[in-house]
Protein backbone atom coordinates (compact mmCIF):
# COMPACT_ATOMS: atom_id res chain seq x y z
CA UNK A 1 0.00 0.00 0.00
CA UNK A 2 1.03 3.44 -0.86
CA UNK A 3 2.13 5.74 1.92
CA UNK A 4 3.34 8.92 1.74
CA UNK A 5 4.86 11.54 4.08
CA UNK A 6 2.34 14.08 5.36
CA UNK A 7 3.99 17.65 6.17
CA UNK A 8 0.88 18.43 7.87
CA UNK A 9 0.49 15.54 10.22
CA UNK A 10 4.43 14.97 9.96
CA UNK A 11 4.35 11.38 9.54
CA UNK A 12 4.39 8.56 7.06
CA UNK A 13 0.52 7.85 6.58
CA UNK A 14 -1.45 5.02 4.16
CA UNK A 15 -2.69 7.13 1.06
CA UNK A 16 -6.44 6.69 1.23
CA UNK A 17 -8.03 8.89 -1.34
CA UNK A 18 -11.31 10.77 -0.66
CA UNK A 19 -12.49 9.04 -3.75
CA UNK A 20 -10.86 6.31 -5.51
CA UNK A 21 -12.51 7.14 -8.97
CA UNK A 22 -11.38 10.74 -8.51
CA UNK A 23 -8.15 10.57 -7.10
CA UNK A 24 -7.06 14.82 -6.94
CA UNK A 25 -3.73 16.17 -6.68
CA UNK A 26 -2.95 20.26 -6.57
CA UNK A 27 0.26 21.35 -7.53
CA UNK A 28 1.54 24.50 -7.72
CA UNK A 29 3.42 25.78 -10.55
CA UNK A 30 5.64 28.51 -11.94
CA UNK A 31 5.38 32.26 -12.16
CA UNK A 32 6.15 32.96 -15.95
CA UNK A 33 8.47 35.44 -15.94
CA UNK A 34 11.99 33.89 -16.66
CA UNK A 35 13.19 30.78 -18.19
CA UNK A 36 12.67 27.16 -15.14
CA UNK A 37 15.66 26.51 -13.30
CA UNK A 38 16.66 23.02 -11.79
CA UNK A 39 14.84 23.40 -8.70
CA UNK A 40 11.55 23.82 -11.21
CA UNK A 41 12.54 21.00 -13.28
CA UNK A 42 12.80 18.74 -9.73
CA UNK A 43 9.05 19.59 -8.66
CA UNK A 44 7.64 18.68 -12.36
CA UNK A 45 9.49 16.05 -12.30
CA UNK A 46 8.81 14.38 -8.40
CA UNK A 47 5.29 15.55 -8.96
CA UNK A 48 5.11 13.76 -12.74
CA UNK A 49 6.05 10.36 -10.99
CA UNK A 50 3.83 10.71 -8.13
CA UNK A 51 1.03 11.86 -11.13
CA UNK A 52 2.25 8.81 -13.12
CA UNK A 53 2.35 5.86 -9.96
CA UNK A 54 -1.15 7.52 -9.01
CA UNK A 55 -2.21 6.35 -12.57
CA UNK A 56 -1.11 3.08 -12.28
CA UNK A 57 -2.80 2.07 -9.12
CA UNK A 58 -6.02 4.00 -9.79
CA UNK A 59 -6.19 4.08 -13.45
CA UNK A 60 -5.55 6.68 -15.73
CA UNK A 61 -9.02 7.75 -16.07
CA UNK A 62 -9.27 8.04 -12.12
CA UNK A 63 -6.64 10.54 -11.44
CA UNK A 64 -7.25 14.62 -11.99
CA UNK A 65 -4.07 16.50 -11.74
CA UNK A 66 -3.59 20.19 -11.69
CA UNK A 67 -0.71 22.28 -12.12
CA UNK A 68 -1.89 26.19 -12.10
CA UNK A 69 0.13 29.24 -13.61
CA UNK A 70 0.84 32.22 -11.94
CA UNK A 71 0.59 34.74 -14.57
CA UNK A 72 0.34 38.18 -13.02
CA UNK A 73 2.49 39.43 -10.26
CA UNK A 74 4.94 41.98 -9.44
CA UNK A 75 8.10 40.22 -10.72
CA UNK A 76 5.96 39.92 -14.37
CA UNK A 77 5.36 42.93 -13.94
CA UNK A 78 8.52 44.41 -13.69
CA UNK A 79 10.09 42.23 -16.54
CA UNK A 80 7.08 43.47 -18.98
CA UNK A 81 7.95 46.76 -18.05
CA UNK A 82 11.66 46.58 -18.93
CA UNK A 83 11.40 44.82 -21.48
CA UNK A 84 8.26 47.10 -23.10
CA UNK A 85 5.83 44.47 -23.46
CA UNK A 86 2.51 44.13 -22.22
CA UNK A 87 2.62 41.00 -19.74
CA UNK A 88 0.50 38.71 -22.17
CA UNK A 89 3.05 38.61 -25.09
CA UNK A 90 5.82 38.18 -21.77
CA UNK A 91 4.07 35.56 -20.10
CA UNK A 92 2.95 33.61 -22.86
CA UNK A 93 6.97 33.70 -24.36
CA UNK A 94 7.84 31.73 -20.68
CA UNK A 95 4.49 29.87 -20.75
CA UNK A 96 5.83 28.21 -23.88
CA UNK A 97 9.72 27.71 -23.11
CA UNK A 98 8.37 26.11 -19.52
CA UNK A 99 6.41 23.60 -22.17
CA UNK A 100 9.19 22.99 -24.00
CA UNK A 101 11.37 22.17 -20.96
CA UNK A 102 8.38 20.09 -19.57
CA UNK A 103 8.14 18.18 -22.81
CA UNK A 104 12.06 17.59 -23.08
CA UNK A 105 11.63 15.89 -19.80
CA UNK A 106 8.97 13.62 -20.59
CA UNK A 107 6.47 15.34 -17.89
CA UNK A 108 3.03 14.54 -18.87
CA UNK A 109 0.74 17.30 -19.35
CA UNK A 110 -1.27 17.49 -16.13
CA UNK A 111 -5.16 17.36 -16.61
CA UNK A 112 -5.64 21.20 -16.02
CA UNK A 113 -3.17 23.77 -15.86
CA UNK A 114 -5.34 26.99 -14.73
CA UNK A 115 -3.90 30.55 -15.08
CA UNK A 116 -4.84 32.97 -12.50
CA UNK A 117 -5.56 35.96 -15.12
CA UNK A 118 -8.24 33.39 -16.66
CA UNK A 119 -9.84 32.55 -13.32
CA UNK A 120 -10.63 36.23 -11.88
CA UNK A 121 -14.07 35.46 -11.25
CA UNK A 122 -13.62 32.61 -9.23
CA UNK A 123 -10.65 34.86 -7.12
CA UNK A 124 -13.37 37.64 -6.61
CA UNK A 125 -15.46 35.37 -5.45
CA UNK A 126 -13.75 33.69 -3.04
CA UNK A 127 -12.51 36.92 -0.97
CA UNK A 128 -16.04 38.50 -1.17
CA UNK A 129 -17.04 35.39 0.83
CA UNK A 130 -13.82 35.15 2.81
CA UNK A 131 -14.82 39.69 3.54
CA UNK A 132 -18.50 38.45 4.02
CA UNK A 133 -17.70 35.94 7.11
CA UNK A 134 -15.71 38.41 8.70
CA UNK A 135 -12.18 36.54 7.87
CA UNK A 136 -10.94 39.95 5.56
CA UNK A 137 -10.77 43.59 5.60
CA UNK A 138 -10.41 46.39 3.41
CA UNK A 139 -7.78 48.50 4.59
CA UNK A 140 -7.34 52.47 3.99
CA UNK A 141 -5.58 52.45 1.12
CA UNK A 142 -8.04 50.28 -0.66
CA UNK A 143 -5.81 46.47 -0.76
CA UNK A 144 -7.74 43.96 0.96
CA UNK A 145 -6.03 41.68 3.69
CA UNK A 146 -6.76 38.60 5.41
CA UNK A 147 -7.34 38.76 9.04
CA UNK A 148 -4.71 36.02 10.26
CA UNK A 149 -6.26 36.01 13.93
CA UNK A 150 -9.80 34.73 12.91
CA UNK A 151 -8.37 31.58 11.45
CA UNK A 152 -7.81 29.17 14.57
CA UNK A 153 -5.58 26.64 13.21
CA UNK A 154 -2.80 29.68 11.49
CA UNK A 155 0.74 27.54 11.71
CA UNK A 156 -0.59 24.65 11.71
CA UNK A 157 0.98 23.11 8.52
CA UNK A 158 4.50 25.24 9.27
CA UNK A 159 4.78 24.85 12.92
CA UNK A 160 5.10 28.22 13.15
CA UNK A 161 3.43 30.23 16.74
CA UNK A 162 1.68 33.14 15.10
CA UNK A 163 2.78 35.08 18.21
CA UNK A 164 6.69 34.13 17.40
CA UNK A 165 5.95 34.98 13.68
CA UNK A 166 4.15 38.30 14.60
CA UNK A 167 7.83 38.89 16.93
CA UNK A 168 10.04 38.54 14.34
CA UNK A 169 7.94 40.64 11.39
CA UNK A 170 8.22 43.93 9.57
CA UNK A 171 5.70 45.24 7.59
CA UNK A 172 6.76 47.72 4.63
CA UNK A 173 6.07 51.23 4.32
CA UNK A 174 3.63 51.09 1.98
CA UNK A 175 1.89 48.05 3.51
CA UNK A 176 -1.60 49.19 5.61
CA UNK A 177 -2.69 45.79 7.16
CA UNK A 178 -3.97 45.75 10.85
CA UNK A 179 -1.47 42.58 11.79
CA UNK A 180 2.01 42.25 10.86
CA UNK A 181 0.77 38.40 9.89
CA UNK A 182 -2.33 39.47 7.39
CA UNK A 183 -1.44 38.49 4.18
CA UNK A 184 -3.07 40.30 0.73
CA UNK A 185 -5.68 39.22 -1.12
CA UNK A 186 -6.48 42.09 -3.33
CA UNK A 187 -4.22 45.26 -4.20
CA UNK A 188 -6.07 47.94 -5.54
CA UNK A 189 -4.41 49.01 -8.85
CA UNK A 190 -1.46 51.30 -9.16
CA UNK A 191 -1.49 54.33 -11.78
CA UNK A 192 0.21 51.97 -14.87
CA UNK A 193 -0.54 48.27 -13.60
CA UNK A 194 -2.42 45.85 -15.09
CA UNK A 195 -5.94 45.62 -13.53
CA UNK A 196 -8.87 44.06 -13.66
CA UNK A 197 -12.63 44.87 -12.25
CA UNK A 198 -13.70 44.37 -8.69
CA UNK A 199 -16.97 44.95 -6.25
CA UNK A 200 -13.97 46.79 -4.50
CA UNK A 201 -12.72 48.90 -7.59
CA UNK A 202 -9.18 48.35 -9.90
CA UNK A 203 -6.57 45.70 -8.86
CA UNK A 204 -5.32 42.71 -9.17
CA UNK A 205 -5.27 39.37 -6.88
CA UNK A 206 -2.27 38.40 -4.26
CA UNK A 207 -0.42 35.51 -4.81
CA UNK A 208 -1.62 33.16 -2.20
CA UNK A 209 -5.68 33.30 -3.04
CA UNK A 210 -4.99 32.37 -6.62
CA UNK A 211 -3.93 29.04 -5.58
CA UNK A 212 -7.03 28.68 -3.25
CA UNK A 213 -9.78 29.99 -5.80
CA UNK A 214 -8.29 27.87 -9.01
CA UNK A 215 -7.52 24.24 -6.92
CA UNK A 216 -11.57 24.60 -5.42
CA UNK A 217 -12.22 25.46 -8.97
CA UNK A 218 -11.02 22.79 -10.49
CA UNK A 219 -10.69 20.07 -7.40
CA UNK A 220 -13.48 21.00 -5.29
CA UNK A 221 -13.65 21.97 -1.39
CA UNK A 222 -11.88 19.35 -0.38
CA UNK A 223 -8.97 16.93 -2.17
CA UNK A 224 -6.36 14.77 -1.69
CA UNK A 225 -2.76 15.74 -2.25
CA UNK A 226 -1.34 19.05 -2.20
CA UNK A 227 1.97 19.68 -3.59
CA UNK A 228 4.99 22.32 -4.00
CA UNK A 229 8.49 23.33 -3.62
CA UNK A 230 9.53 23.10 0.42
CA UNK A 231 10.04 27.08 -0.13
CA UNK A 232 6.23 26.97 -0.48
CA UNK A 233 5.16 25.54 2.84
CA UNK A 234 5.52 29.10 4.69
CA UNK A 235 3.78 31.15 4.40
CA UNK A 236 1.98 30.70 0.71
CA UNK A 237 0.54 26.92 1.54
CA UNK A 238 -0.18 28.47 5.47
CA UNK A 239 -2.16 31.17 3.74
CA UNK A 240 -4.08 28.78 1.29
CA UNK A 241 -5.28 26.74 3.91
CA UNK A 242 -6.42 30.09 6.13
CA UNK A 243 -8.43 31.03 2.87
CA UNK A 244 -9.97 27.69 1.68
CA UNK A 245 -10.61 26.43 5.05
CA UNK A 246 -11.73 30.24 6.38
CA UNK A 247 -13.95 30.40 2.98
CA UNK A 248 -15.67 26.82 2.59
CA UNK A 249 -16.27 25.86 6.07
CA UNK A 250 -14.47 22.36 5.01
CA UNK A 251 -11.04 20.65 5.44
CA UNK A 252 -8.84 21.96 2.26
CA UNK A 253 -6.39 18.84 1.85
CA UNK A 254 -5.44 15.69 3.10
CA UNK A 255 -1.85 15.30 2.17
CA UNK A 256 0.49 18.03 2.18
CA UNK A 257 3.93 17.06 0.34
CA UNK A 258 7.06 18.99 -0.49
CA UNK A 259 9.85 18.69 -2.57
CA UNK A 260 13.27 19.70 -1.17
CA UNK A 261 15.62 22.26 -2.25
CA UNK A 262 18.31 21.76 -5.12
CA UNK A 263 22.00 22.53 -3.76
CA UNK A 264 24.53 23.28 -6.35
CA UNK A 265 27.83 21.74 -5.68
CA UNK A 266 27.07 21.37 -1.95
CA UNK A 267 26.18 25.40 -1.19
CA UNK A 268 22.33 26.34 -1.65
CA UNK A 269 21.24 27.13 -4.98
CA UNK A 270 20.55 30.76 -5.60
CA UNK A 271 21.13 33.78 -8.05
CA UNK A 272 23.20 35.96 -5.25
CA UNK A 273 25.66 33.01 -5.60
CA UNK A 274 25.96 32.66 -9.06
CA UNK A 275 25.73 29.29 -9.16
CA UNK A 276 21.70 29.05 -10.65
CA UNK A 277 21.31 26.99 -13.39
CA UNK A 278 18.17 26.86 -16.13
CA UNK A 279 17.04 23.71 -17.69
CA UNK A 280 18.00 25.10 -21.12
CA UNK A 281 21.44 25.26 -19.91
CA UNK A 282 22.07 21.70 -18.33
CA UNK A 283 19.71 20.03 -21.23
CA UNK A 284 22.33 22.16 -23.36
CA UNK A 285 25.25 19.73 -22.49
CA UNK A 286 23.47 16.78 -21.03
CA UNK A 287 20.55 14.66 -23.04
CA UNK A 288 17.26 15.65 -20.50
CA UNK A 289 16.67 12.25 -19.67
CA UNK A 290 19.74 12.31 -17.64
CA UNK A 291 18.50 15.22 -16.05
CA UNK A 292 15.68 13.63 -15.28
CA UNK A 293 16.96 10.61 -14.17
CA UNK A 294 19.59 12.21 -11.65
CA UNK A 295 16.33 14.30 -10.24
CA UNK A 296 15.46 10.96 -9.32
CA UNK A 297 18.42 9.53 -7.52
CA UNK A 298 17.78 11.20 -4.36
CA UNK A 299 14.36 10.81 -2.74
CA UNK A 300 12.43 13.72 -3.13
CA UNK A 301 11.88 15.40 0.35
CA UNK A 302 15.95 15.17 0.26
CA UNK A 303 18.14 18.24 -0.46
CA UNK A 304 19.41 17.59 -4.14
CA UNK A 305 22.96 17.85 -5.27
CA UNK A 306 24.00 19.22 -8.63
CA UNK A 307 27.19 18.77 -9.81
CA UNK A 308 28.63 18.12 -13.43
CA UNK A 309 30.04 14.76 -11.56
CA UNK A 310 26.27 13.86 -10.66
CA UNK A 311 24.88 14.38 -14.22
CA UNK A 312 27.87 12.42 -15.45
CA UNK A 313 26.91 9.50 -13.20
CA UNK A 314 23.47 9.97 -14.25
CA UNK A 315 24.70 9.43 -17.84
CA UNK A 316 26.54 6.38 -17.11
CA UNK A 317 23.89 5.02 -15.41
CA UNK A 318 21.36 5.32 -18.11
CA UNK A 319 23.93 4.65 -20.33
CA UNK A 320 24.42 0.78 -18.51
CA UNK A 321 20.43 0.31 -18.78
CA UNK A 322 20.00 1.47 -22.34
CA UNK A 323 23.00 -1.09 -23.02
CA UNK A 324 21.29 -3.81 -21.71
CA UNK A 325 18.52 -3.10 -23.67
CA UNK A 326 20.20 -2.70 -26.83
CA UNK A 327 19.26 -5.49 -29.37
CA UNK A 328 16.69 -7.12 -27.05
CA UNK A 329 13.06 -7.23 -28.08
CA UNK A 330 11.34 -6.27 -25.27
CA UNK A 331 8.64 -8.37 -24.05
CA UNK A 332 4.85 -7.01 -23.94
CA UNK A 333 2.10 -7.80 -20.78
CA UNK A 334 4.87 -7.72 -17.95
CA UNK A 335 4.48 -9.39 -15.30
CA UNK A 336 4.43 -7.40 -12.06
CA UNK A 337 4.15 -10.09 -9.92
CA UNK A 338 7.75 -10.63 -10.61
CA UNK A 339 9.56 -10.72 -7.12
CA UNK A 340 11.64 -7.65 -9.32
CA UNK A 341 8.90 -5.94 -10.04
CA UNK A 342 6.95 -6.16 -6.31
CA UNK A 343 10.60 -5.11 -4.71
CA UNK A 344 10.50 -2.05 -7.33
CA UNK A 345 6.27 -1.17 -6.57
CA UNK A 346 7.42 -1.32 -2.80
CA UNK A 347 10.20 1.03 -3.07
CA UNK A 348 7.61 3.84 -4.62
CA UNK A 349 4.81 2.63 -2.09
CA UNK A 350 7.47 3.84 0.47
CA UNK A 351 6.92 7.47 -0.09
CA UNK A 352 8.33 7.51 -3.48
CA UNK A 353 11.74 6.40 -2.63
CA UNK A 354 12.77 6.39 -6.45
CA UNK A 355 16.78 6.14 -5.85
CA UNK A 356 15.86 2.14 -4.47
CA UNK A 357 13.62 1.83 -7.38
CA UNK A 358 16.29 2.36 -9.56
CA UNK A 359 18.58 -0.29 -7.64
CA UNK A 360 16.08 -2.16 -8.72
CA UNK A 361 16.50 -1.52 -12.52
CA UNK A 362 19.99 -2.24 -12.36
CA UNK A 363 19.33 -5.72 -10.87
CA UNK A 364 17.19 -6.00 -14.70
CA UNK A 365 19.81 -4.67 -16.70
CA UNK A 366 22.57 -6.97 -15.08
CA UNK A 367 19.71 -10.30 -15.30
CA UNK A 368 19.05 -9.59 -18.94
CA UNK A 369 23.13 -9.52 -19.27
CA UNK A 370 23.32 -12.56 -18.08
CA UNK A 371 21.28 -14.71 -20.04
CA UNK A 372 21.73 -12.48 -23.11
CA UNK A 373 23.46 -15.02 -25.38
CA UNK A 374 22.52 -18.28 -23.54
CA UNK A 375 18.48 -17.87 -23.41
CA UNK A 376 16.72 -14.97 -25.62
CA UNK A 377 13.40 -15.74 -24.23
CA UNK A 378 14.18 -14.62 -20.52
CA UNK A 379 16.11 -11.78 -21.66
CA UNK A 380 13.41 -10.58 -23.41
CA UNK A 381 11.02 -11.32 -20.49
CA UNK A 382 13.32 -9.09 -18.60
CA UNK A 383 13.60 -6.42 -20.89
CA UNK A 384 9.97 -5.95 -20.96
CA UNK A 385 9.89 -5.24 -17.39
CA UNK A 386 12.75 -3.24 -17.86
CA UNK A 387 10.94 -0.71 -19.95
CA UNK A 388 7.38 -1.19 -18.15
CA UNK A 389 9.07 -0.57 -14.62
CA UNK A 390 11.33 2.38 -16.19
CA UNK A 391 7.92 3.73 -17.87
CA UNK A 392 6.70 4.35 -14.31
CA UNK A 393 9.64 6.98 -13.41
CA UNK A 394 9.50 7.97 -17.22
CA UNK A 395 12.32 6.81 -18.16
CA UNK A 396 13.79 4.66 -20.37
CA UNK A 397 11.20 5.89 -23.32
CA UNK A 398 13.93 5.98 -26.19
CA UNK A 399 15.10 3.48 -28.43
CA UNK A 400 18.75 2.39 -26.92
CA UNK A 401 20.70 3.38 -30.09
CA UNK A 402 19.16 6.87 -30.27
CA UNK A 403 20.32 7.43 -26.36
CA UNK A 404 23.80 5.70 -26.99
CA UNK A 405 24.67 7.40 -30.17
CA UNK A 406 23.73 11.14 -29.20
CA UNK A 407 25.97 13.26 -27.76
CA UNK A 408 26.68 15.60 -24.35
CA UNK A 409 24.67 18.18 -26.55
CA UNK A 410 21.58 16.06 -27.47
CA UNK A 411 19.43 17.64 -25.52
CA UNK A 412 20.43 21.36 -27.14
CA UNK A 413 20.33 23.09 -30.65
CA UNK A 414 21.16 21.33 -33.54
CA UNK A 415 23.43 23.61 -35.57
CA UNK A 416 21.09 23.80 -38.10
CA UNK A 417 18.48 25.32 -35.57
CA UNK A 418 21.31 27.73 -34.47
CA UNK A 419 21.99 29.54 -37.51
CA UNK A 420 18.13 29.09 -38.50
CA UNK A 421 17.74 31.53 -35.89
CA UNK A 422 20.04 33.66 -36.58
CA UNK A 423 18.58 34.01 -39.76
CA UNK A 424 15.36 35.29 -38.29
CA UNK A 425 17.70 37.23 -36.28
CA UNK A 426 19.35 39.22 -39.22
CA UNK A 427 15.53 39.81 -40.51
CA UNK A 428 14.20 41.25 -37.68
CA UNK A 429 17.06 43.42 -37.33
CA UNK A 430 16.93 44.81 -41.11
CA UNK A 431 13.83 45.51 -40.14
CA UNK A 432 15.02 47.46 -36.99
CA UNK A 433 12.84 45.15 -34.50
CA UNK A 434 15.45 45.09 -31.94
CA UNK A 435 13.14 43.80 -29.53
CA UNK A 436 12.81 40.65 -31.27
CA UNK A 437 16.31 40.54 -32.20
CA UNK A 438 17.75 41.10 -28.63
CA UNK A 439 14.44 38.53 -27.52
CA UNK A 440 16.25 35.88 -29.97
CA UNK A 441 19.73 36.65 -28.95
CA UNK A 442 19.00 35.95 -25.11
CA UNK A 443 16.93 32.66 -25.67
CA UNK A 444 20.11 31.41 -27.88
CA UNK A 445 22.00 32.64 -24.92
CA UNK A 446 20.03 30.72 -22.39
CA UNK A 447 20.41 27.71 -24.48
CA UNK A 448 24.24 27.90 -24.32
CA UNK A 449 24.77 29.89 -27.64
CA UNK A 450 26.62 32.90 -27.67
CA UNK A 451 26.01 35.37 -30.46
CA UNK A 452 29.20 37.48 -31.48
CA UNK A 453 28.32 40.63 -33.86
CA UNK A 454 31.07 41.89 -36.17
CA UNK A 455 31.70 43.60 -39.31
CA UNK A 456 31.54 40.32 -40.77
CA UNK A 457 28.30 39.65 -39.33
CA UNK A 458 27.21 37.27 -36.58
CA UNK A 459 29.26 34.33 -35.08
CA UNK A 460 28.12 31.73 -32.68
CA UNK A 461 29.77 29.32 -30.28
CA UNK A 462 28.36 27.10 -27.79
CA UNK A 463 29.72 27.89 -24.30
ZN1 LIG B 1 0.14 27.81 -4.84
Amino acid sequence: MLKIYNTLTRRLEPFRPLDPENVRMYVCGMTVYDMCHIGHARVLVVFDVVFRYLRHLYGPEHVTYVRNITDIDDKIIQRANERHLDIDTLTARYIEEMHRDAEALNVLPPTFEPRATRHMADIIEMIQTLLDKGYAYQADNGDIYYDVSRFEHYGRLSGKKPEDLRAGARVAVDEAKADPLDFVLWKAAKPGEPSWDSPWGPGRPGWHIECSAMSTHCLGHHFDIHGGGLDLQFPHHENEIAQSEAATGEPFVNVWMHVGFVRVDEEKMSKSLGNFFTIREVTARYPPEVLRYFILTSQYRSPLNYSDVQLDNAKGALTTLYTALRGIEPAGGANLDDPLARKFLAALDDDFNTPEALAVLFELAHGINRVRDSDAQEASRLGGLLTRLGGLLGLLYQDPEAFLRGGPSAGGLSDEEIEAQIAKRNEARKNRDFAESDRIRDALREQGVILEDGPEGTTWRRE
